[in-house]
């Protein structure tokens, strides 16, 4: 899988990518993951500007559609071949979810658009952008911080990334549900026991346990989850 991220902030992702998961991941080739200024592409050379002020008045600037279209362009040309995918990071966008993060993971290459200020111009979007993703009903300063989670996520399904793949078959959402509650040693901490049966080693039982747990969870919190496949 590869990443082309799309930003005016770069230095947001040094930290990110830096550690655990993400950099075993790229260190054994299995992501790459570049980073470029969307600046860099701004068509004024002097000031290298990428925002101007919206039509009809709006407070705020809104970025301009040259920059954004040379950066995309010019990301596309890095990844011929590799059948890439522009998703702009925007609050009206699809959810994330884990379905749409199971759809962005059977892709090649991701280009993924970070916003900034007001916003992107509509021409932009129209012209260039496969598919709209938002983090979630709230408003960020920039579409950097989902951006990374997106490619967290993503990276967490490529095969290989995880010591064992059963992990990220565990996980909340996988089957649709979420996950049951897990213990670790000591057996007894602060008066709570590891509840029994999963001290027995009868797997069937276990893996019994480990659903009845989910489902009941799911059905407190996300009954939106329950679904005839997943009972
Ligand atoms: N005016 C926009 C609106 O009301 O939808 C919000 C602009 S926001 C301040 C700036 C940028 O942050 C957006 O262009 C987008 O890239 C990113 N952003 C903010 N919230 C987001 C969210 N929930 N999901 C994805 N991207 C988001």
């Amino acid at each position: 899988m590869i990443f082309d991220i799309l930003t005016l902030f770069p230095g947001m992702f040094d930290g990110a990518f830096s550690d655990s998961i993400i950099k075993r991941a790229v260190e054994k080739g299995l992501v790459s993951i570049g980073i470029h200024n969307i600046r860099d592409y701004s068509d004024d050379a002097r000031h290298q500007s990428v925002d101007d002020y919206p039509y009809g008045g709006d407070a705020g600037m809104l970025m301009k559609p040259e920059p954004l279209a040379n950066a995309i362009r010019a990301s596309r040309e890095r990844l011929a071949g590799k059948n890439p995918l522009v998703v702009y990071m925007t609050p009206a966008g699809r959810l994330l979810n884990q379905n749409v993060v199971k759809e962005l993971a059977e892709k090649e290459s991701l280009i993924l658009l970070c916003g900034r200020y007001k916003g992107i111009d509509q021409r932009v979007t129209d012209n260039y952008v496969d598919m709209e993703v938002s983090v979630g009903d709230y408003v960020l300063s920039g579409g950097e911080i989902p951006a990374m989670a997106v490619v967290d996520a993503v990276t967490r399904l490529i095969p290989g990334v995880l010591g064992n793949m059963d992990s990220a078959e565990t996980d909340s959402f996988h089957s649709g549900l979420l996950s049951h509650p897990h213990y670790t040693r000591p057996e007894v901490f602060e008066g709570i026991s590891v509840p029994e049966v999963l001290l027995s080693g009868h797997h069937a039982n276990i893996r019994k346990w480990q659903h009845q747990k989910s489902l009941e969870i799911t059905r407190v919190r996300r009954p939106d989850l329950l679904t005839a496949e997943n009972i």
